[in-house]
């Protein structure tokens, strides 16, 4: 996209863009410690750990 848009986006192209957008599933990654299915580039919320460390308590 440019900074100053050639052409109007027709509403038909702006929503089919917007439909698109939350299809893809959310993936899955497993923790490196418990093995527990976690969302990447978070801490794992069953250990805690990210990084192979513990850095947040579970309790
Ligand atoms: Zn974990």
């Amino acid at each position: 996209m440019s900074i100053c848009p050639k052409n109007k986006t027709s509403r038909g192209r702006r929503d089919k863009r917007r439909a698109n957008w939350k299809m893809s599933a959310t993936s899955l990654v497993k923790c490196s410690k418990c093995g527990e299915l976690m969302l990447p580039h978070r801490v794992c919320k069953a250990c805690g750990s990210y990084n192979k460390r513990e850095i947040v308590t579970v309790d």
